[in-house]
């Protein structure tokens, strides 16, 4: 059967010259631990620090303010920790928004039962953040902003760089979640004006259980999450995930070295898909930003339609599709994303999210297109 992969915010395969080069650290003589003070130790801790090169080259950083971590989430988690354990002196106020990815939104929320002020800001029907509601939640007391570059269920893409002229002039630590972001549109650490600022490499067609945390130079910081060893510059303890390091690191340089024509291609397809949709089906709408939105990201809440027999259906037609809903004890919950966004729950329960990447072709678009119609109006007529 022919498959179809639109499910790219959700993972992404990994790519063949990625592969490759984490394979030479699989086998042979490539095993030493970078701490080792002979041969094999040396060797690898050059390969990792020229990987950590290459991250810090795409983010627009220097190599001595990464720092590896098992994926995204974890390095949520640091950037959230290590900020307001640092400046508990200063205050022990948070601010995000209600549209975070979980490992954002629940540690946040877990500061909050720990003692914590919190600050949960509420998004526009785009799912926008605005500046000013940033800059009204401030006190004296705020220690840490946590606001992501684009959400990746709706694919709106946030004011970061004047968030972060607001943080910077009031001396708060500033984080970004930039893991659907990066390799679709510019991520640079100085443009965004932040702190701190997360990516993940199986994102960007590297491996899983992966990822990096970027600590701007001269931000305070104390170890906390992971106590152990010295190895990050006492900023994550515990021996690397070396094929990780040298998958992301290569998955980082090669989104980066396409990133622009990539993009442009994936907009095209992408527009496709949503002009093929809310032109060819009636009752849907178009979720998330219209032109302030990633580049391959289209998501639509269909009226009279559950996502969860919309997924299946189109999985039994060859199709990887997701929904905004998330299968909790064993029901659907609508998004928290969509709620926010003020989305009635019987429109958030009909949630599709079509993700595009590098495996999609015009003849992907144009199958969907034609499939997508035929199960729409199947299962309203069962309604
Ligand atoms: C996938 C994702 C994460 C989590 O990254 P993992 O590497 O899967 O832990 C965090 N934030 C966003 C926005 C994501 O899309």
């Amino acid at each position: 059967m022919r498959r179809i992969y639109l499910d790219h915010s959700g993972t992404t395969p990994v790519d063949r010259r990625v592969a490759d080069e984490m394979y030479r650290f699989l086998i042979g003589d490539n095993f030493g631990n970078p701490s080792s003070h002979h041969y094999f130790g040396y060797s690898v801790k050059q390969a990792v620090e020229e990987a950590r090169e290459k991250v810090a080259h795409a983010l627009g950083a220097s190599r001595e303010e990464v720092v590896f971590t098992s994926g995204g989430t974890e390095a949520d988690n640091l950037a959230i920790h290590g900020a307001v354990t640092t400046n508990l002196k200063k205050g022990n106020h948070v601010i995000t928004s209600a549209i975070e990815h979980h490992a954002v939104l629940n540690t946040v929320k877990a500061l909050g039962k720990q003692g914590f002020e919190t600050t949960i800001l509420p998004v526009d029907h785009y799912g926008m953040v605005s500046v000013e509601a940033v800059r009204d939640a401030i006190t004296d007391n705020t220690t840490l902003i946590t606001i992501m570059h684009a959400n990746n269920e709706v694919g709106t893409i946030m004011p970061i760089a004047e968030i972060g002229r607001l943080t910077r002039a009031r001396g708060i630590v500033f984080h970004v979640d930039a893991v659907q972001s990066f390799g679709k549109i510019p991520v640079d650490v100085n443009e965004l004006n932040c702190d701190l600022l997360t990516i993940s490499a199986h994102k960007i067609y590297g491996p899983k259980g992966i990822g990096a945390l970027y600590i701007r130079k001269g931000t305070r910081w104390k170890q906390t999450l992971m106590h152990g060893g010295a190895q990050e510059q006492l900023r994550r303890a515990g021996t690397e995930n070396i094929p990780g390091i040298i998958g992301l690191g290569k998955a980082a340089e090669l989104a980066t070295a396409g990133r622009e024509s990539e993009s442009n291609r994936l907009k095209m397809l992408r527009d496709r898909l949503i002009n093929g949709i809310t032109g060819g089906i009636g009752e849907v709408q178009l979720t998330g930003h219209p032109e302030l939105r990633l580049p391959n990201h289209a998501s639509f809440c269909f009226e009279q339609v559950e996502a969860e027999s919309l997924l299946y259906n189109l999985d039994l037609k060859g199709i990887a599709a997701s929904s905004g809903s998330a299968c909790t004890s064993g029901s659907m919950e609508p998004s928290h994303v969509l709620l926010a966004m003020g989305m009635p729950p019987h429109l958030a329960y009909g949630s599709l999210r079509l993700t595009l990447g590098r495996d999609n072709t015009e003849e992907d678009i144009e199958y969907f297109l034609a499939t997508i119609g035929p199960v729409i109006e199947e299962l309203r007529s069962s309604w």
